[in-house]
């Protein structure tokens, strides 16, 4: 009795077993259709890696700061809306894609890894949209124009130093034809023109970009005007629409290189 009850549960055995090892092959010739699938992502990837990757990095939260607020406007908000006008836009153009640096409005990403992420994507630009708060009013595009240190590194290169300096000079063009009308549009200044950027010859994001980088601070928030101006439609339209037009200038420039 004992012996049968054994040799019944090593036939049940056998037969979980055996019912194991169909499913193990049944689910081995589901992996082979996968190449198939595969072939097709390959494909629109391949689609993707023709066009040209426009890094859009909406400032804040990073390790330095949240973000200004002033006259019920937070800069880490406007920053985004702005930045989802300006992806969709980019997103619009066949010939370009867009990546942002952060996935959600409040997740907290540090200024290097804004710039590695650009870096990661290959992207022919990284624009960082900020506001200002400070005695001022306009928008103002900000380059690095000499190297910076930072956490040990040494950074930009020299070529996107000067790359940067194009696209800066480039945005500035795109941004006086939509924007000029509209919203006062500052000189460009230099990384080293700012508070980071006077510490570390440039601001931390620059220093470990491997691409050309541009900071857009759009307006002065503690401006009221500006505020309202940056708040409503028009204004984040005409800043997306006007940044779009500096990044094609940087684009189309025959003294662009590629990296
Ligand atoms: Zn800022």
């Amino acid at each position: 009795m004992k012996q049968t009850e054994n040799h019944g549960k090593v036939s049940y055995v056998l037969v979980i077993g055996f019912f194991f090892l169909a499913l193990l092959a049944h689910g081995n010739l589901l992996a082979e259709e996968l190449p198939g699938q595969s072939d097709s992502s390959y494909q629109m990837e391949k689609t993707g890696q023709n066009q040209i990757v426009i890094a859009i990095d909406p400032g804040h939260p990073s390790e330095t700061s949240g973000g200004c607020a002033h006259h019920g406007v937070t800069e880490l908000q406007i920053c985004w809306e702005v930045a989802l006008r300006l992806e969709k836009m980019i997103d619009e153009e066949p010939s370009l894609r867009s990546i942002k640096t952060k996935p959600a409005v409040d997740t907290m990403v540090t200024n290097r890894q804004r710039a590695e992420c650009a870096n990661e994507a290959k992207a022919a630009i990284m624009v960082r949209l900020h506001c200002d708060s400070a005695n001022g009013a306009g928008c103002t595009v900000y380059y690095p124009d000499k190297q910076g240190t930072t956490q040990g590194v040494t950074g930009p290169s020299e070529e996107v130093i000067s790359q940067s300096s194009l696209a800066a000079q480039c945005m500035q063009i795109g941004l006086a034809k939509v924007i000029g009308p509209y919203l006062k549009l500052n000189p460009v200044k230099t990384d080293s023109m700012t508070y980071v950027g006077s510490k570390q010859g440039a601001l931390t994001g620059s220093i470990f970009s491997k691409v050309p980088a541009i900071v857009v601070e759009m307006v002065y928030l503690n401006n009221a005007s500006e505020a309202a101006f940056i708040q409503s439609f028009e204004g984040q339209d005409l800043l997306a629409r006007g940044m779009l037009a500096g990044i094609k200038e940087f684009l189309v420039s025959d003294q662009k290189t590629d990296f």
